[in-house]
C-alpha cells in the first residue's frame, strides 16, 4: 500500500533502522516516541496532551494523540489510544497490536475499547509517565482484570477491529432522504465541490460503512470528508461491546484527515454519511452537530443503504 509520508505512521524499515541506531528492539523504541505522539495531540479543553504509539503486526508504528472539540459535549473527544487504533485499522497495519506505549495510564474508556482487538490481553503495554528509568512492558490483561468484551457476546467467526469486514451494503434505489415528498435541507453549509463530487464521496462513505465494525447493533455506517483541495478522507464506525466507548464514523474520518496531514478543520468543506434507513443507532444528528462546530460551512449530506 502506497501511503504518503505521515507524522502518524512510521514504516517497518524506518522503525527497524531507528531502533538499530539506538541499539534497541522496535518494542524498546516505542517509549522514546511517545513525546512525539503527545506533540500531535489537540487538547484545547483539558490542555493535557496524551500520546500513544503502537506496533502493528506488519512492523509499522502508528501514532495517536487525544483530540478535543470546544463547544461540543465531551463524548465527542477522541482519546489517544482510540486515535491510534483507528489509525492502525484504517491503514491495514495487520490483525494485531503487538505493543503499545502511552504517556499516561489509559482511562477506563480506552481499556474497554482495546477489548475490541483479538487477543488484546496478550498485547504488551508500557506507561511512560511512571517515573521509571526503563519502564517495563506488561500484558494489557494486567490493567483490565475481569474484562467484558466481544468474547462475551460474539462467536469466534465475527471479525473484530483490525480484521477484515465486508458488510454487504448497497444504496437504496433512491438513497436520498425524502421527508413529506421533499428532500430536506441536510446541509450545514454549501460547497460547490460536493456538487461535482457527490458520487465519489457517496462511494467512499459506502466503502467505509462496508468496513465498519457494528456487530452489537447491526447498524454499520461510514463517513467521507472532502477538504477544500478535493482530497477525500473516510472513516468507519467502530463499536464497543460496552457501547459508550464506540468510535463514531465522523470522528474516524477526522482521524483520517489528521493522519493525512490535514490542518484546520475549517478546510473540511463537504461530508457524506451513509447508514441504514431506520437504523436503531443513527449517526446523522451527532455527525451534523460535530461538523457544525468544527467546520460550520461544511456541506453535509446523508444517504441510506440497505
Ligand atoms: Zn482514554
Amino acid at each position: 500500500m502506497n501511503q504518503p509520508p505521515s507524522k502518524y505512521i512510521i514504516t517497518a524499515s524506518e522503525a527497524e533502522s531507528m531502533a538499530r541506531c539506538k541499539g534497541l528492539t522496535v518494542p524498546q523504541l516505542l517509549p522514546s516516541l511517545v513525546k512525539s505522539a503527545q506533540d500531535l495531540a489537540r487538547p484545547p479543553i483539558s490542555k493535557f496532551p496524551v500520546g500513544a504509539v503502537g506496533l502493528g503486526s506488519d512492523g509499522r508504528i502508528f501514532f495517536g494523540g487525544n483530540v478535543e472539540f470546544p463547544g461540543l459535549p465531551l463524548h465527542h473527544s477522541i482519546h489517544a489510544e482510540q486515535f491510534l487504533i483507528t489509525n492502525l485499522a484504517a491503514h491495514g497495519g495487520g490483525p494485531k497490536l503487538l505493543n503499545i506505549a502511552v504517556s499516561a495510564a489509559p482511562c477506563g474508556h480506552c481499556r474497554q475499547f482495546l477489548q475490541e482487538l483479538r487477543r488484546v490481553s496478550e498485547t504488551q503495554i508500557v506507561i511512560t509517565d511512571q517515573h521509571q528509568e526503563n519502564p517495563d512492558y506488561k500484558p494489557v490483561s494486567s490493567i483490565l482484570p475481569d474484562p467484558f468484551g466481544p468474547f462475551d457476546l460474539l462467536d469466534q467467526e465475527t471479525p473484530l477491529i483490525l480484521e477484515k469486514h465486508n458488510n454487504q451494503l448497497f444504496f437504496k434505489s433512491n438513497s436520498s432522504i425524502i421527508e413529506n415528498g421533499n428532500t430536506p435541507n441536510l446541509s450545514n453549509g454549501h460547497c460547490e465541490l460536493i456538487d461535482e463530487n457527490e458520487e465519489a464521496l457517496k462511494t467512499e462513505a459506502l466503502e467505509a460503512a462496508r468496513g465498519s465494525h457494528a456487530p452489537y447493533s447491526g447498524c454499520p455506517s461510514g463517513v467521507a470528508l472532502m477538504d477544500c483541495e478535493g482530497r477525500v478522507y473516510r472513516g468507519s464506525y467502530m463499536e464497543s461491546a460496552a457501547y459508550n466507548p464506540s468510535m463514531m464514523p465522523v470522528q474516524a474520518a477526522v482521524v483520517a484527515y489528521m493522519v493525512a496531514g490535514g490542518g484546520g478543520y475549517e478546510r473540511i468543506v463537504a461530508a457524506v454519511l451513509v447508514e441504514k434507513d431506520g437504523a436503531a443507532v443513527r449517526q446523522e444528528d451527532t455527525a451534523r452537530l460535530m461538523l457544525k462546530y468544527i467546520s460550520p460551512k461544511c456541506d453535509f449530506r446523508v444517504f441510506h443503504c440497505v
